[in-house]
This record gives structure tokens, sequence and C-alpha cells, in this order.
């Protein structure tokens, strides 16, 4: 472990140092003053004075070796296309998206709101923001029109760029009602919608306010558009996401710390070297898409694929197929994508011809050991956990192989990743914990480059949010618990507020609760995680109705609990729904009547929901237990 060590020992002690030759993977359009600005915690700015691009860096950068090389490899099982663009022809498509763009007046400094499927579109419009030193802010397809209208009414964009649908298992999801209706809901009103039609949508639904962008798109051919050079520590994004609150939170990041952190974990996290094929099945509404999608290959040189589709259609091969067929090097994916193919016929890995592959990424929740056992197995490659969130934009926990291939540790992503000063706290007295001991996953100050500048628009929340739960200590608070061994190895047991990861996907329990009790039947709610074999966690709900005894028969509770799933649709979008929505006469709470989640959360996973001596009516317990009884578990 001798290497390791002393490269995250330099990391912590000489971050400048460190940093400063890290920065030299980047281009600097000028160079930076000051290494890190410590003056003002807990925010850091680094790179001070620096001036980059981190759309120059992704593409045009490259055009002088590698223009004829494959940049972006899209493939879509949902419509049958499959499109490449080499890095002159991404160029040109940036340089378009951005003309159109700075045509419609978006300009250094403003927000573009990115509601788009996984289409090429996507890719050119965050890089043209890049491009125009304008700040993309990228609402994931799958939420809906309510959750739309909050990000717009926070990020306060000039533009929306949008699609007219996009397509999942074979479903067509039509967008343009979904931004109408958050139009209509928010104060904010962006001077333009422009819409990508791809001709997807089963009708052709028109808004006076929708701008098509192919017209543009001809009109501004052959226009090229200069990068604006921007000062290391200007947003280059907000991406909003859950926490304990029901307001999400706009996740700010930099340009120069971002742009470096995400060349150097390329090389000694991923291993990815320019002219390398990498293919990262996410999402470009979640961090992981914004890192490992887009900017982290792009800047490292490799020829990025991008992924429309689920990966079981046309059935569970694909994308061992896509591995043979693009000859991809590497692949990043979540645990759930596996448990999933797992249950698929064995054959099908073993038919694709998979030499190609050197290493298999996963992150987003946790790798269970069967699952981290079989894919092993079944690879014969390095499978290679990673532990991190939307707030760090790379990873925090992983085993570093381009530094040193440590041994894997099963259940465990592996040791703190150079530059993060982690360590277990606990809980109450914020003291380091011993090894094998239970505590907080905490960053000492200052975050590495990369990492989240501030909260969009609210630097207090940012501080009162992720640095106030240890009093007196400069310390960054990533709401997971963890256990760290002898060895430095960590393993993640859960959060320790009320966020929930379904399917790799983190929401908060709070945002579902609110969403229930909208719905005019419900007087009180708890919702709660449990866990779940396929998606990880599922959340379930237990609801107090206004009115029990309308709901006593069968049908009427059945009908009630799909209209509350519906209203879960359509307030947050389907990935939150509940998997089970339980009726029961009263909730456990405190004396003080604050919910006890955690013991609702116990008896739905069988575990024993412990003393509870500050409760105020021990039978709501026992009808939580008939409520899961009647209705059978999750
Ligand atoms: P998100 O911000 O949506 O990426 O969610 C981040 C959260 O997902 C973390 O705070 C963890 O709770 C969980 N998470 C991410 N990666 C891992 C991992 N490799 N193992 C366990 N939990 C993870």
């Amino acid at each position: 472990m001798t290497r390791y060590r002393e490269f995250h020992r330099r990391s912590i002690e000489a971050p400048e140092d460190f940093w400063r030759d890290e920065a030299r993977r980047i281009h600097w359009e000028t160079p930076f003053e000051t290494v890190l600005d410590r003056s003002n915690p807990p925010f850091a700015r680094w790179f001070v004075g620096g001036r980059t691009n981190l759309c120059h860096n992704a593409v045009d950068r490259h055009l002088a070796e590698r223009a004829q090389q494959n940049a972006l490899v899209y493939i879509s099982t949902e419509t049958g296309i499959e499109r490449r663009y080499t890095y002159a022809e991404l160029y040109a498509e940036i340089n378009r998206m951005a003309a159109v763009m700075r045509s419609l007046g978006v300009k250094r400094g403003d927000r573009v709101l990115i509601y788009l499927p996984m289409i090429p579109e996507a890719v050119f419009a965050m890089l043209a923001c890049a491009r125009l030193g304008a700040i993309h802010s990228v609402v994931f397809g799958g939420f809906a029109a309510p959750s739309l209208a909050a990000r717009i009414d926070d990020a306060k964009p000039a533009l929306i760029v949008t699609a007219d649908a996009g397509a999942r298992g074979g479903k067509v999801i039509d967008y343009t009602p979904l931004v109408d209706e958050a139009l209509a809901r928010a104060q904010h009103k962006p001077p333009h919608v422009l819409r990508i039609d791809r001709q997807l949508a089963p009708e052709r639904l028109n808004a006076s306010y929708l701008v098509d962008y192919e017209p543009l798109r001809e009109q501004f051919f052959d226009v090229h558009v200069p990068c604006e050079w921007l000062e290391s520590n200007e947003p280059s994004y907000v991406l909003y996401t859950s926490g304990t609150t029901g307001r999400p939170k706009g996740v700010v990041r930099d340009v120069g710390g971002y742009a470096v952190a995400l060349a150097a974990s390329m090389e000694y996290i991923f291993e990815g070297r320019a002219g390398d094929t990498m293919f990262t099945a996410s999402d470009i509404g979640w961090v992981v898409g914004h890192s490992y999608i887009i900017y982290a290959p792009l800047i490292a040189g490799l020829t990025t694929v991008m992924y429309e589709g689920t990966p079981i259609r046309p059935d569970g091969g694909i994308w061992w197929r896509l591995v043979e067929q693009h000859r991809i090097n590497l692949m990043f994916t979540a645990p759930t994508a596996l448990r999933v193919l797992k249950k698929q016929d064995p054959a099908l890995l073993k038919k694709s011809d998979l030499s190609s592959l050197r290493t298999l990424f996963l992150a987003g929740e946790p790798l269970d050991e069967p699952t981290a056992s079989w894919i092993t197995d079944a690879l014969g490659k390095p499978v290679v956990d990673n532990y991190w969130q939307t707030e760090t934009g790379w990873p925090m926990l992983a085993i570093q192989r381009g530094v040193e291939a440590l041994p894997q540790k099963l259940g465990s992503p592996g040791v703190p990743v150079y530059g993060y000063n982690l360590t277990l706290r606990n809980e109450q007295t914020g003291d380091v914990c011993a090894p094998g001991e239970k505590g907080v996953i905490t960053l000492g100050y200052p975050l590495p480059p990369g990492c989240m500048s501030t909260v969009w628009g609210d630097d207090r929340r940012f501080v009162s949010t992720y640095w106030s739960s240890v009093p007196d200590q400069q310390l960054y608070s990533t709401f997971d618990w963890g256990i760290q061994d002898d060895n430095g190895y960590v393993t993640i047991l859960g959060r320790t507020d009320d966020v929930i990861n379904v399917a790799g996907h983190r929401l908060g329990t709070r945002e579902i609760e609110e969403a229930l009790s909208s719905h005019a039947a419900v007087a009180e709610v708890a919702v709660v995680g449990v866990a779940d074999p396929l998606k990880g966690q599922v959340a379930l709900a237990f609801v107090v109705l206004r009115d029990a005894e309308r709901y006593a028969p069968e049908d009427a509770r059945a009908k009630l609990e799909a209209d509350l799933a519906a209203t879960v649709d359509r307030q947050l979008g389907a990935i939150a729904r509940p998997a089970r929505v339980h009726m029961v006469a009263m909730l456990p709470k405190t004396r003080s009547g604050k919910l006890l989640r955690r013991a609702i959360a116990a008896l739905a996973e069988g575990r024993d929901p412990g003393d509870l001596p500050t409760i105020e009516d021990a039978s709501a317990l026992q009808q939580v237990r008939d409520a899961l009884t009647a209705g059978g578990k999750a």
C-alpha cells in the first residue's frame, strides 16, 4: 500500500503542490496565480485567476491530433438510430448549437435549462453552454412538470432546451405537455424554449413559445463561435439533487477545478487513455452522466458511448454486444443494472467477445457482495466500485488502480481517494472513529478541486447543510454512515438523513411525502426506504386518511392506492413512485410529534425497531405491522 499511501498523504499535506502538477493536464488560456484560496472557509477557490474553458478542453484542444477519431458514438435501441461523431464533427455541431443559443440571446453567466432525453443534441447543448460561458442545468427527463417548474424558478434560465419526446422501454413520453405545464406553474418565464424535434411524439403539439432547432441549425451551419475564457471559479453548471427538505438543492460546479479533477481521475481511477472507448450507462440528468459520459472522457481524448435504452431490450445481451461491436475498453454503470442483468440468461454474456474490456466501474449505490462476485467471475476482469455524490462530482472512495492496484475488498468501494481528507466521525462528539467503529463519513476542508462550490443562489444553505453537523470543526458531511477497517477500506452503511437510494437514484422521502400530502384523501403520511433485492431500496408509504370509512371497501382502497401512486408520478415523476402505499389509522411518532421513520423502516424490513422510549402511542407500531401483513411486504 506504500505507493497509494504516499500519494494520498502528499495530496492532503501539500495540496497546492499536488494540484499544481495535476493542473498541467488541461489548457489554461491564462495561467492561474494562486493554486488554492482558503481565505473564506468553508468555501475554497481553486486555480484562482486562471482562465480556461471546458468545451475547449473537451473538444477544440483535440482537433490537432484526433480530429478524425470518434468523439461520440450514439446508440438508441429505442429508435434504432446509431450515429458517430468524430471530434471534428462534434466541434461543428457544438458550434452550430452555440450559435443558435447566442442568436436566442444566451450569454455568459445565463442559465440554460436542458430537459432532454439521451440524444446527441444533449451533449451539443451542454458543451455549447460551456463554450458560451452559460451555466447549464440538466433536468432528468423522467422528472414531472412540478419538479421541472421548481427548477425553472430556482435557476431562472434564459433558455430551455427540450425535445418533442423521450422514449424508454418502447414507450414514448411526450415532453411538450410537461414543459407546457411546468411553464404554466413557474413564476419565471424564460424568453425562449428550443425544441429538438425527433419526430417521435405521437401528436405534433405546438405552442407559440416553441422554437424548432433544425431550421436554426441550418441557418448557422458554418458559424464558428469562439470560446469564452472563464475564470476558473466561475460556475459551469448547476445540478439539482434531493436532500432532506422538499426543496432540491442546486449543486454548483466550477470550471477549472472540475476540468483538472476529471482529467486526473481518468488516469488514477479509470485508467482511460486517449483513443480508448468508454461506455458509461447513466443519464445526462445525473452527475455520473455529466462527469463520465461527457466531460471526463472527452477531456482525456477518449471516445464516449452514449446509450438510449434499457439493458434488457431487445434482450439482456445488448450491452455485451455493444462492447464487442464498439471495442469498448471501459464500462461504467450502477449495481441495479447488474442485478437486472444477473436475472438474464448467463449465456448472453458469453456470446459476445469482451476481450476489449479492461475494467467495469460501478457507483451510485451499495454494491452487494453476491452481485459483485457474480460479475467479477462472469467477466474475469476487475470490477471497481466507487463511492461519491452529486456534490463531489468525482469519486471519494475507490481502488485507484492508476496509482496502485490494491486488492479489492468485497462490500467496500475501497480507500479514500487522493485529495479527499476523508474521516469517519462519531455523530455526537465529532471524534475520529477507531477502526471498526461506525461513524459519519466526513471530508476535511478544503474539498479538492471539482467538488461543489456552493448551493445555487444560497451560500448560507451550503454552509448550514453541509458544514454544520460537527460543532466547532470545519467538516463536510456526506450524510452517509460508514465503517473503516485497519487498512483504510470503508464500507458504506446507509444514509444518516431521510434520503433514500432507489436503483442508484437519490430521492428525498420528504419530497415524496409532500407529493402524497397534496392528495385530498391524505391527512398524514410517512415515507421510508426499505431494502429491495433488485433496486437496492424502494420507497414505502404509510398514510393516515382523512376519511378511512370511505376507503374501507377493498376496491375503494385499491383505487385510492393507484390514485396516490399516480399523484407521485404527476408531481415528481415515476422514479419516485412508492412500491406500496399502506393505509394506517395512526403513525408512530415521538411525543414531540417527530415521525419515527427508522422504526417504520425496521418493521418493514422485518427487523426489531428497538426501544422507543419517546414514542407517543406504541400501538401505532402494531398498526404498521398489521398494514404490512395485510398488504404483503413491498
Ligand atoms: P447521488 O448524489 O445521487 O449520486 O447519490 C449519492 C449517494 O449514493 C451517496 O451519498 C451514497 O449514499 C450513495 N452511493 C453512491 N455511490 C455509492 C457506492 N459506491 N456505495 C454505496 N453507496 C453509494
